[in-house]
């Protein structure tokens, strides 16, 4: 018995579908997110399934516990909303689906860039309103730029190659543990860091959100990179402290930004919500930037994807 939160229709489609008729696995499916008002929909139930907005603390994890719940079904490939120390304590099994399409982010980031150097949002909105005027669009060419992955992992390594050897930019990366792959792929491996924020013309996050990584892009990271930077994130969106960027868009140092993910972006999920949590302003400043074009952790979102992470789920469950 598994209780499936933060459901929309595709889930309830791919899971079901994934799952077949006569399966042993009964879904029930929440239209809410996982959190401490929602936590006691998982009594009964043998398992629960999430999503990258769920919350899956140490408070949320005892309460999974006391409700006899043993494990945890993510349907993505972070895990940063999971507190993987104590589930272990309370000896609940967690599991997530690493690699279901690296392809559907890696393609969605390069047409995040496309946009925000093409500034395909603004002429699109432009010729809405029948204007046909091209001042304020001109763009830039992906070709010879140099362009810094952090976090060669599936999804960067494959933004990578398609940069490098599709665009014939000069792709670049740091990550403290490289890839054998990078070579043939054209991309090439800086030591440090610093090294990257120093030469790159556009930079884009790949690495998980960790204890480690968490605003990887500060006001201190910024200030190392080159004036009229690009910045992209399709990774998530704790990676960048939000009001450093903000400092950094309204000095003009980052002169555009692209972002699929976004610090506090919990609640957004379900149009009707009363979850919708703003903590705080960003969001609106972020968006009063002509130059930043958010998407709403859509990345993910293709038709092959959902099919292979219910498949994933399904085997997950049953392992
Ligand atoms: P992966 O585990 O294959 O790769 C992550 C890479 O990051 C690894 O190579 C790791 O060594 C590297 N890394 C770790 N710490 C680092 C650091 N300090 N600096 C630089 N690199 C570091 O993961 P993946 O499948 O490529 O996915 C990457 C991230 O993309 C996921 O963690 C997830 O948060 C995000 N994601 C977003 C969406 C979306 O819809 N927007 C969908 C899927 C995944």
């Amino acid at each position: 018995k598994v209780a499936v939160f933060g459901t929309r229709n595709y889930d309830v489609d791919s899971l079901n579908s994934a799952n077949g008729e006569g399966s042993d696995i009964t879904f029930t499916f929440y239209e809410a997110l996982l959190d401490d008002k929602t936590v006691a929909l998982a009594g009964g139930h043998d398992a629960v399934c999430i999503f990258v907005n769920d919350r899956c603390n140490a408070r949320i994890l005892q309460k999974l516990h006391e409700l006899g719940v043993k494990y945890v079904a993510l349907r993505c490939a972070g895990f940063n909303n999971v507190d993987l120390k104590a589930a272990e304590e309370l000896n609940i099994k967690v599991a997530r689906v690493p690699a279901y399409s690296p392809e559907a982010v890696a393609e969605f980031t390069i047409g995040m860039i496309m946009t925000v150097v093409r500034k395909y949002h603004k002429a699109y909105n432009r010729v809405r309103e029948g204007n046909f005027l091209l001042d304020g669009l001109l763009g830039i060419n992906l070709h010879g730029k140099t362009i810094g992955i952090i976090g060669t992992g599936k999804i960067g390594l494959l933004t990578g190659k398609i940069l490098s050897k599709g665009f014939g930019a000069k792709v670049i990366a740091y990550d403290p543990y490289p890839c054998n792959l990078a070579e043939e792929y054209g991309i090439t491996y800086v030591d440090k860091l610093e090294d990257l924020l120093s030469t790159s013309d556009i930079i884009s996050l790949h690495c998980p959100l960790m204890d480690s990584t968490k605003y990887i892009i500060n006001d201190n990271t910024l200030s190392h990179t080159k004036p009229g930077v690009i910045l992209i994130n399709t990774s998530r969106g704790g990676l960048i402290d939000t009001y450093a960027l903000i400092r950094a868009l309204k000095s003009g140092h980052v002169s555009a930004v692209g972002l699929d993910v976004y610090e506090r972006e919990s609640g957004y999920f379900f149009a009707d919500s009363s979850a919708k949590v703003i903590a705080d302003d960003s969001f609106a400043r972020l968006l009063s930037f002509y130059n930043v074009f958010m998407t709403g952790h859509q990345a993910f979102l293709t038709r092959e994807a959902l099919e292979n992470i219910a498949d994933t789920t399904i085997k997950n469950l049953r392992a």
